[in-house]
């Protein structure tokens, strides 16, 4: 039957020998068949990967050594401390905690890293970066890229009420767009 004047005509027919249209070909419905497998395939692996990334290991004890995408985060020390600055010290009630991180990246390319990706977490809820306290021979984590294979150490120090047990050190993959950390760490 022709797809427009609706007459009798041969199956095989190109066009219609009545209204001379050409007649869609089965080359229209095999794109739009592969292009709607593509669609389908697509959401199913976006699906997949949610599930993947909802499925991943996220929390860690401060003793842990965490991965993600191919990258180990640890934490290597804890220290909490009044500081030995004579002249600049933490608020009354508060001391310094610094974590000592360290970053290895065990993937096969070149990655970014930014102290501004650690956040730390207390038992209030307040989510804070680093502070700016920095002893005198601490070596500070600041950003640059790691080459495949490479390590870095560094530390990062916070202000927090002294003996508040509930503090979390969480990393951002990126931590200016990210709502939902990436890796957090249970401080001892
Ligand atoms: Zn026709």
């Amino acid at each position: 039957m022709c797809k427009y004047c609706r007459s009798e005509i041969d199956k095989k027919a190109k066009v219609c020998p009545n209204c001379k249209k050409k007649q869609p070909g089965i080359a229209k419905w095999i794109i739009l068949g592969i292009v709607a497998i593509f669609i389908i395939a697509s959401i199913a692996g976006s699906n997949e990967e949610n599930k993947k990334e909802k499925n991943r290991k996220k929390d860690f004890t401060q003793s842990e050594i965490a991965t993600f995408k191919d990258v180990k985060y640890s934490i290597v020390n804890v220290e909490k401390t009044q500081g030995s600055s004579q002249f600049v010290k933490p608020k009354e009630g508060y001391e310094y905690v610094k974590v000592t991180v360290k970053i290895e990246n065990t993937s096969d390319e070149k990655i970014s890293y930014n102290a501004l990706d650690w956040q730390m977490v207390n038992s209030d809820g307040q989510e804070d970066a680093f502070g700016t306290y920095t002893a005198d021979d601490d070596v500070t984590l600041s950003s640059g890229e790691l080459d495949a294979g490479g390590k870095i150490e560094g530390v990062l120090v916070w202000e927090q009420k002294i003996g508040d047990n509930n503090l979390r050190l969480r990393f951002y993959n990126n931590a200016l767009f990210d709502k939902k950390y990436s890796l957090q760490f249970k401080l001892n």
